[in-house]
């Protein structure tokens, strides 16, 4: 299934993320020579939200409640330490992502939130989160097969590839032309999904930001 959404290992659910300052998770993180902390790999939280409106919190956050694939809750917090992001896009119903997550503890102590510092490693996708597992287990799960007629693609050239994602692989034109009409509405979804999983998520050389 390689990069695909349904790939717990780079798409963890918010139980499985790290929490910050606790302790060293070796899914995520290794102590490098001089005493640093380096991921050890790219890691992407994804949930659908639940709740826009915006709470603004006392100080710098932005707050929205999100769902995970398991069906757990928890709040985003957004800081403004860096990068820039677009709040209007978080909506009831779309997909938000957030490169390299880590939880923390809210000022309660008690309850594990998620805190976004660096807004450059968030993104909004306006699709719910299922929609976007279907399309990703279609179009890059199983990228060995011909999108219209689902059949092994032969191993090197002769492909046809939709021009608008270029997430798509077609055995011939004629499948792709076949298939225009059930991809002409996903094709956008693809081709934001490309952003998300056209990464090398196992090895970390340095933060892979959104934009
Ligand atoms: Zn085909
Ligand atoms: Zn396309």
């Amino acid at each position: 299934m390689a990069n695909s959404l349904e790939n717990r290992q780079y798409f963890p659910a918010f139980a499985e993320l790290p929490i910050v300052d606790e302790f060293l998770d070796p899914n995520y993180y290794m102590e490098v020579a001089g005493g640093g902390i380096l991921p050890t790999k790219t890691w992407c939280f994804f949930a659908e939200i639940m709740d826009d409106s915006l709470s603004q919190m006392p100080e710098f956050f932005n707050r929205c409640e999100v769902r995970d694939i398991t069906g757990e809750t928890c709040s985003v917090l957004f800081g403004n330490d860096a990068g820039v992001f677009d709040f209007r896009e978080l909506r009831v119903g779309v997909s938000l992502f957030v490169r390299y997550a880590c939880k923390c503890y809210f000022s309660d102590l008690a309850t594990q939130v998620l805190k976004v510092d660096d807004l450059s490693m968030a993104k909004v996708i306006a699709a719910p989160p299922d929609l976007l597992l279907g399309l990703s287990q279609y179009y890059y799960g199983d990228r060995g097969r011909c999108a219209g007629c689902r059949q092994a693609l032969p191993a090197a050239g002769g492909l046809s590839w939709c021009p608008g994602c270029s997430a798509a692989a077609y055995c011939r034109d004629d499948c792709m032309q076949r298939h225009a009409r059930e991809h002409r509405d996903h094709c956008h979804l693809c081709s934001e999904l490309s952003s998300v999983l056209s990464i090398d998520f196992d090895r970390f050389v340095e933060p892979v930001p959104f934009r």
